[in-house]
């Protein structure tokens, strides 16, 4: 046996050896266990520095198209247009979403300032399903993507830096001349597990794998999606999103205390 084809034997014993070892840990630990332990709470504060929240509603019916603002509901739980009950998640990602996925979404607004910030908290249930690549999502919506980048957000509350996906996006549509215009938007993102806590797609889908074969466990996964409009040659979103993102991370792991609402 040449050098040669004793190397070529020696990375396919590897590849058969890593194979046993997943096929033992899939055979012997299939007792996978799912957990109801997530990194983040499933909440969004009532205001993050100066930015007021104030949370949206929709209508499950696609053809009424409603959408809410809470502020307009004055606590009304039901559509004000056909009477279906409203959730906070829109008629297309209850379509997709399993059941017993959480989702909580406000909009965030400072005075004076024009343009304000969605968030929007996901967080998957039974079924890990529920959290997936946000660019699918968005490019079946016909979002293209024109660019893609990780920003490192220093943070207060500690050491690590904050790391976050933005993707500027554009979307195409004709204007009420008849020409062709631009939604222009940023769609920003992190993952966040039991402790960890992570921008990329595949580093989290690594977890998964390795707290699965080699744990047996199964945690909860949420993501955390910041969205906008911008400017078309200009940057300055990526600040916005800093600065929001590093004022809201502390609240995400710490709830305030639940707002006691007086009934009317
Ligand atoms: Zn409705």
């Amino acid at each position: 046996m040449d050098k040669n084809q004793k190397s070529i034997l020696i990375a396919r014993l590897f590849v058969i050896a890593a194979f046993a070892i997943t096929s033992w840990a899939l055979i012997f630990r299939t007792g996978v266990v799912s957990t109801d332990e997530a990194g983040i709470v499933l909440h969004l504060p009532s205001h993050v520095a100066s930015w007021q929240g104030v949370e949206i509603y929709f209508c499950p019916d696609r053809k009424c198209g409603g959408q809410y603002f809470a502020t307009q509901l004055d606590g009304a739980t039901v559509c004000p247009r056909c009477g279906e009950t409203l959730g906070q998640m829109n008629w297309a990602e209850r379509a997709m979403l399993p059941a017993d996925t959480g989702l909580v979404r406000s909009y965030y607004a400072r005075p004076g300032n024009t343009d304000g910030i969605h968030a929007t908290i996901v967080l998957s249930g039974d079924d890990r399903s529920s959290i997936h690549r946000p660019q699918v999502c968005m490019t079946a919506n016909g979002y293209e993507i024109m660019d893609e980048r990780t920003i490192v957000i220093p943070l207060a509350s500690r050491e690590e830096p904050l790391e976050v996906m933005v993707m500027d996006m554009d979307r195409a549509y004709t204007d009420e001349s008849g020409r062709t215009a631009y939604h222009t938007i940023y769609y920003a993102y992190w993952f966040v597990g039991k402790g960890r806590e992570t921008a990329s797609h595949v580093q989290r889908m690594a977890w998964m794998a390795i707290d699965r074969i080699l744990y047996g466990v199964s945690h909860r996964w949420a993501y955390i999606a910041l969205s906008g409009n911008r400017t078309v040659g200009s940057d300055a979103h990526l600040q916005t999103i800093a600065n929001f993102a590093s004022q809201l991370h502390p609240t995400l792991l710490t709830p305030e205390p639940p707002t006691k609402v007086s009934p009317p």
